[in-house]
């Protein structure tokens, strides 16, 4: 198994069973409800919404976890987790988490993960998810897999199934932590499907303690500089996506792309071959290795439609392929394929829809 598979596996050296080999005083799955800055990121609901089906597959409670100082936004969090389906939430309210560090967040996760004993926890694999699972499951020295594609319950064993890519995404393994809980894993945003919010919906609080103090973390947060995007529409989020590939030509053709995009409210992103070569920023690839979108409406204009790509964009509501070629891959998988050159088709499109919505774009 490649390091990329497992961020942390346990050690053969000094094997380690759950709790000296009772793994049945494992039980619930736990989703760490990601809290920074006031903000929920929304893959902890898009978890929540999959541990919900893992856990009533086992017959055992779903969990959040939250953590954060004493105030509104982690109470706020804590009520947003009951309505995205936890049964219960554990939260740690300490003002020494009150900006993510990687040694009090593993701190308090280890410690609660081992007074509660979760047989499944998960996480987003998002900067501070993968910073916080690969520290966690090393100091817990459980199994990790990372940026799973699909999580099921295996009924002969009752284990957590994780899927994910492997070899280069040409293949999809299944990893499963028999001897070690809790099993963890990570899952990117976007690649689950967003619960249905239920306003009504509350469950049991737990408040836990954990013995922190600011004079034992090493790391001190001197200032903050936000990042320039931070409060743009996300990629990952938006409702329609445009997006260009290698079968656009060059660079500068790369602005019909943007100019359809804008013109439908959306955003625009490419395939990694044109992410490399700088036609995008790299935060705009899609696929395995960049973004994985769930748009209503994703238009790929010149994209072969590589299994790569394929599964950052599958999950689209309708996808429709621009490509000379009727026999790309993209085609297995378009709800609408125009077959043509997408340097004529984008600009009259993007002609047509301005005309129907009578609106300008500035080019
Ligand atoms: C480990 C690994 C990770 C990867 N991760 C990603 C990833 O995250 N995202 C990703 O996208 N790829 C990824 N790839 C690369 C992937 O395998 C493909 O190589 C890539 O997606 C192809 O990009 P493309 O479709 O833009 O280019 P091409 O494969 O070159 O396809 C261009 C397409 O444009 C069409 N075309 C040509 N001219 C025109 C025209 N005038 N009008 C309309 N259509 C035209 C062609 O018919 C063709 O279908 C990864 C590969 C590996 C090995």
């Amino acid at each position: 198994m490649s390091g990329d598979d497992q961020a942390a596996a346990p050690s053969a050296a000094a094997p380690r069973r759950a709790d000296g080999g009772d793994l049945g005083a494992w039980r619930g799955v736990w989703v760490f409800v990601e809290l920074e800055r006031g903000r929920v990121h929304p893959v902890s609901w898009e978890l929540l919404g999959e541990g919900r089906k893992l856990a009533d597959h086992l017959g055992v409670p779903l969990s959040g976890v939250v953590m954060g100082p004493d105030d509104p936004a982690t109470a706020q969090a804590c009520a947003e987790a009951f309505r995205h389906g936890a049964d219960a939430v554990h939260v740690v309210r300490d003002a020494v988490l009150a900006h993510y560090r990687t040694d009090p967040y593993t701190r308090a996760l280890t410690e609660l993960v081992e007074r509660n004993k979760p047989e499944i926890l998960l996480l987003g694999a998002t900067t501070l998810g993968r910073d916080l699972a690969g520290a966690v499951a090393t100091t817990l020295r459980t199994g990790l897999t990372a940026d799973c594609t699909e999580l099921r319950i295996d009924d002969e064993t009752r284990s957590l199934a994780a899927t994910r890519p492997t070899f280069g995404g040409t293949l999809l393994c299944t990893i499963h932590t028999l001897e070690y809980r809790p099993q963890m894993a990570t899952v990117r945003p976007r690649v689950m499907a967003m619960p249905k919010r239920d306003p009504q919906r509350t469950g049991r609080l737990v408040e836990e303690r954990v013995a922190l103090a600011e004079d034992d973390v090493i790391t001190k947060i001197l200032s903050y500089i936000p990042d320039a995007d931070a409060d743009k529409a996300q990629l990952a989020y938006a409702d329609v996506v445009v997006a260009g590939g290698r079968g656009l030509g060059k660079p500068e053709n790369f602005r019909l792309v943007r100019e359809l995009a804008e013109l439908l409210g959306g955003d625009y992103g490419g395939s990694r071959p044109v992410a490399q070569a700088g036609w995008v920023s790299a935060d705009r690839q899609i696929g395995q290795t960049g973004k994985t979108i769930r748009p209503k409406l994703y238009i790929a204009a010149g994209i072969s439609g590589a299994i790569q790509h394929r599964v950052g964009v599958e999950g689209s509501d309708v996808i429709v392929a621009i490509n000379s070629d009727p026999n790309a891959p993209i085609m297995d998988f378009a709800t609408y394929a125009v077959i043509g050159d997408a340097l004529q088709i984008l600009p009259a499109l993007t002609e047509a829809l301005r005309e129907r919505l009578g609106r300008r774009v500035a080019a």
